[in-house]
């Protein structure tokens, strides 16, 4: 029995298991996990990690911000996942004032299409919610969109009775609400007091946005999640504050996740003081914290607190975009980029460092974000019959981070010059060689629309 590929005598690790096995692969589907099996291709992985495509429950491809877009795309973004061995993304289709959710998916849909070189799906981001809308939440979850996302920050936040109108509906139909949970009032009224006494420089961005305003966000989310029964995802969770709220909730029984990303674990408010104006090139929403808020998060990760880790990759340029608020830190465009290096650097930081296992590596970087977002188990798993999604690791390979390293389509990296040992070498996609040492095999518009289950509760 000869399969179309077979990935030879690797070191296949799961978020549970490691075993050395050939894995074979038929019709884009892992369809034999064994020894000495032959295949028309055959990519010697001895030596070297087998483990699930990584999954990336957080992007912002192509995404306007501030009166400008986000430098990646679906083509230079989804490449940039693959070489970083993220095999499926999760973006953010933003609603527009008076649109319908399913208007809001097509105009995302229309972004992707022809583009991408992995597989996506999309969550929908609630800004005007009506009866419509929240009637239409029923569909979209039935129609493969199960996550909802909604902003407690920003001219398009939602109330409170909004979040427990979305909680109420995701929680009786099989849906999952994402949070972006700060303060507004606390950040309007930090960010007028600062720029009102001159002070415009990023490093205020992160001083506009305390970890107490996110902590306080985080608990009202959270309250509203146990008062309405429904299910919540906290996204890019930065600070112990608001860990000591998701845990509250979970000790409680509440149906809380949540997600921190590597930014939050790596670098620190120190980085807005970074010489000139290269402070803007870590301005994003939340900020960077203080540095005692690193272990906390480690320690979330270790306890099963935080779920997963997810990249909010939303890249602009430090010439040309950044520089749009160069004389006033709320002009900044908010986001940075992050979307190929995350597996890399939750290995380094994560496994070398010896924080935790290879199987919790691929639990937060794959297996528990498709669960959590209905990705499994055809993705974030290395099975019979999934998706022949997977990474080939080289735990050996040493690379130094750099904008000239890294496929993202943006002047910067925040990690310039982060040395690594331990690097993704292949990626396929549906058993597709999407790239394999430092080539691109595949063409842009081969990636797929996921049509997502439901969410499981981790
Ligand atoms: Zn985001």
């Amino acid at each position: 029995m000869s399969f179309d590929c077979v990935i030879r005598s690797g070191t296949c690790i799961t978020a549970s298991d490691t075993f050395r096995a050939d894995v074979g692969i038929r019709n884009g589907k892992i369809a034999a996990i064994g020894t000495d099996l032959s295949g028309t291709r055959v990519i010697d992985a001895a030596g070297k990690y087998v483990m699930p495509g990584a999954v990336d429950t957080h992007t912002h491809l192509d995404m306007p911000f501030g009166g400008t877009v986000a430098k990646d795309d679906f083509e230079t973004g989804t490449i940039a996942a693959a070489f970083g061995g993220t095999t499926a993304v999760v973006d953010f289709c933003i609603q527009s004032r008076g649109q319908s959710l399913q208007q809001a998916a097509d105009t995302w849909h229309a972004k992707a299409e022809g583009k991408a070189v992995v597989d996506y799906g999309f969550h929908i981001a609630i800004t005007d919610m009506t009866d419509a809308v929240l009637a239409e939440m029923k569909t979209m979850i039935h129609a493969g969109y199960p996550s909802f996302k909604v902003f407690m920050v920003y001219d398009f936040r939602v109330s409170d009775t909004v979040l427990m109108q979305a909680l109420t509906q995701a929680g009786e139909h099989g849906g999952l609400v994402c949070v972006h949970a700060e303060n507004n009032d606390v950040v309007t009224s930090l960010i007028h007091k600062h720029l009102s006494e001159g002070k415009t420089a990023p490093r205020y961005h992160a001083l506009s946005r305390p970890p107490l305003a996110e902590a306080e966000a985080t608990g009202r989310a959270c309250k509203l999640a146990q008062i309405t029964g429904g299910p919540l995802f906290v996204v890019h969770l930065t600070c112990k504050a608001a860990l000591q709220e998701v845990k509250r909730a979970r000790r409680a029984g509440a149906s809380v996740m949540a997600e921190t990303c590597p930014q939050y674990l790596l670098l620190s408010q120190d980085n807005y003081e970074e010489p000139g104006f290269d402070g803007a090139k870590y301005v994003m929403s939340p900020p960077l914290r203080p540095k005692e808020n690193q272990a906390p998060l480690w320690q979330g990760l270790a306890s099963g607190d935080l779920v997963s880790v997810a990249t909010d990759h939303c890249p602009f340029d430090f010439h040309g975009q950044k520089d749009m608020g160069a004389d006033d830190f709320s002009r900044i465009p908010n986001g940075a980029p992050g979307i190929e290096p995350r597996l890399a650097l939750m290995h380094e930081f994560g496994v070398n460092a010896g924080r935790f296992a290879l199987n919790k590596l691929v639990a937060l970087c794959s297996t528990n974000p498709a669960k959590a977002f209905g990705l499994y188990p055809h993705k974030g798993s290395l099975a019979i019959g999934a998706d022949a999604d997977i990474v080939v690791f080289d735990p050996d390979k040493n690379v130094t981070l750099s904008t000239s390293v890294l496929h993202e389509n943006v002047d910067y990296t925040p990690y310039e010059g982060v040395q690594v040992t331990g690097w993704p070498v292949a990626t396929l996609s549906r058993g597709e060689v999407v790239c394999m040492d430092g080539r691109l095999e595949a063409k842009p518009g081969r990636g797929q629309f996921i049509r997502r289950g439901a969410p499981s509760f981790l």
